[in-house]
């Protein structure tokens, strides 16, 4: 497994240079267990939540500062409180469960464990198949509508002839 070390970001060894940030170095062979490596970004009361979490389950934890929000608040115009946080090289699969655990990482994540299955979601549907589903119901909807308000002049007018 390589890294960045500017970002942390853990690459596959096939992988040259870092996708995520400017760094033209190339990657860094992780040898030594106890390299910090990058395991998610979160901001607030999450960061706190999933810091916690890793501290709960033994996991030394820290968070620094995401590099594009080193500028100072006066030039790039707003406040940030994003962190990357990063754990051990040695503890991050562990890390990473505990973050799928408490909901912080989806298994399709920003971060890819390499030797996991993927996993398929039956629930989700393509942008274009959910469109023409609401296209449809919009139809069936407005011809229940047309139904209602001519079936009720059809049965009125019905009524109405019985006792003329
Ligand atoms: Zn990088």
């Amino acid at each position: 497994m390589k890294f960045c070390n500017k970002c942390k970001r853990t690459y596959d060894d096939s992988q040259q240079q870092c996708t995520n940030c400017k760094n033209k170095r190339p990657l860094t062979e992780i040898t030594d267990e106890n390299t910090p490596v990058y395991l998610i970004s979160a901001d607030g009361f999450e960061r706190e939540r999933i810091q916690s979490a890793l501290t709960e389950n033994g996991i030394p934890n820290d968070s620094v500062i995401r590099e594009e929000d080193v500028a100072p608040e006066i030039i790039k115009g707003y406040s940030s409180s994003w962190r990357d946080i990063l754990v051990p090289y040695a503890a991050y699969s562990k890390a990473y469960d505990i973050c799928i655990g408490i909901g912080a990482i989806k298994p399709e994540g920003e971060v890819k464990v390499l030797d996991e299955e993927p996993q398929e979601e039956f629930e989700d549907m393509p942008p274009a198949k959910r469109a023409t589903v609401k296209v449809i119901s919009a139809i069936l909807f407005i011809v229940l509508a047309a139904l209602v308000i001519f079936g009720t002049d059809a049965l009125t007018g019905f009524i109405k002839g019985l006792f003329q």
